[in-house]
């Protein structure tokens, strides 16, 4: 049998001579950087796909993370996820943040929020959730609290690109959303993320935030940072939207494929997505629960011995880092459901170049207990 090792993911490259008029182009205008003829094309693009109306471009998510907490001017405690990349919870501790962890639900794991009222204190000012594997959160519940107590709510949305609910992009939901186009993403840039606004001036302040504070040639009104996204970027996330919705379906298939067979596997259980959403199929989560006859560090490692290298995600919690395991929101205890799942999940690879042969390998491994 073929052995060749298969990653959890794998970026999709549209054929190289593609890319080339995109290169010319830039040699041709020599503008590299600055929000220039690329960048703005990729904004007007992906406002257009996502169907949101105003989108800044950023070097990487986490910027893009970091910026929207400076634009909403957010300090004292955040409550977030304890189940998510690192990133979510550094973002606040760059900014002299305090993370308050608040458990997941045990469906969605997402931010659960019948829990979040708990956690909130007078120092409070933001909710920081995060739609996971793509999965929204409930939106609703959480635009009623943080209406009550006066919180912005900034979405980590970096898995939810171009997730839509009943209503349209779940990028419209909280003050802002923030995408990362990180090579291991469904859209990437090699590295990039954005930040969606809900107006035009909230927008013109994260451009100032992202480009040092300058609002012209010799006026700077906040300390900035640079997150601007270069220009070869922005032209490869041009030529990648020409090929999404493709990837996007052939993930949906092996997505489809993956449920199937893992209905009749006692003891694994796929996470599920929430009915009436449009998906991305960006991640494929299994819990290994306990009837199944391997530990899930032992079916782990089983793959990776067959040369498959699946990923916990997302194991160790956040709040197991050594930077946040002293606080008091971080003790297991406070966070149960997503102490457990963090110790059942793995994610399958999942990706559109995966083949036929490699999934059906992936999927004879585990049944094969
Ligand atoms: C990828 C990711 C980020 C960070 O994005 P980068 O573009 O890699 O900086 C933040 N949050 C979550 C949930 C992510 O998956």
């Amino acid at each position: 049998m073929d052995n060749k090792p298969v990653f959890v993911t794998q970026p999709h490259l549209p054929p190289l001579e593609e890319f080339i008029p995109y290169l010319q182009t830039i040699w041709d205008n020599k503008i590299l950087t600055n929000g220039g003829p690329m960048h703005q094309e990729l904004e007007s693009a992906l406002c257009k796909y996502l169907g949101v109306e105003y989108i800044s471009l950023f070097n990487n998510g986490t910027i893009a993370l970091l910026t929207a907490l400076q634009a909403m001017r957010v300090t004292g405690e955040v409550i977030t996820t304890p189940y998510s990349f690192v990133a979510t919870a550094h973002s606040l501790l760059w900014n002299g943040i305090k993370p308050v962890f608040v458990d997941v639900d045990p469906d969605t794991l997402n931010l659960d929020p019948r829990k979040i009222e708990a956690a909130i204190t007078p120092q409070t000012t933001a909710i920081l959730p995060v739609h996971c594997y793509g999965n929204p959160c409930d939106v609703v519940a959480i635009q009623r609290i943080a209406d009550n107590y006066n919180l912005r709510v900034i979405y980590d949305a970096a898995h939810a690109f171009n997730v839509k609910d009943g209503g349209g992009s779940v990028l419209r939901h909280g003050d802002l959303s923030v995408l990362s186009f990180h090579a291991t993403k469904v859209f990437n840039t090699f590295e990039g993320g954005a930040i969606v606004s809900p107006d035009e001036k909230t927008k013109k302040l994260i451009d100032q935030l992202k480009n040092f504070g300058y609002v012209d040639e010799v006026t700077v009104v906040a300390p900035g940072i640079n997150g601007k996204l270069s220009e070869i970027n922005a032209a490869f996330g041009l030529l990648q939207l020409k090929y999404i919705e493709g990837a996007v379906s052939r993930r949906r298939a092996i997505d489809e494929h993956y449920r199937a067979q893992f209905d009749a596997i006692v003891g694994v259980r796929p996470v599920e997505m929430i009915e009436g959403v449009a998906g991305n199929y960006s991640y494929f989560p299994i819990l290994v629960e306990d009837e199944y006859p391997l530990s899930r560090d032992e079916l782990y490692q089983k793959l990776k011995d067959n040369n498959i290298f699946a990923r916990r995600y997302f194991y160790p919690l956040i709040s197991d880092f050594p930077m946040y395991r002293g606080m008091q929101s971080a003790n297991p205890t406070n966070l149960p459901i997503a102490s457990q799942v963090s110790q059942k999940v793995i994610c399958l690879p999942i990706y559109p170049e995966l083949s036929h042969e490699d999934q059906l390998r992936i999927i004879s491994i585990i049944a094969a207990r």
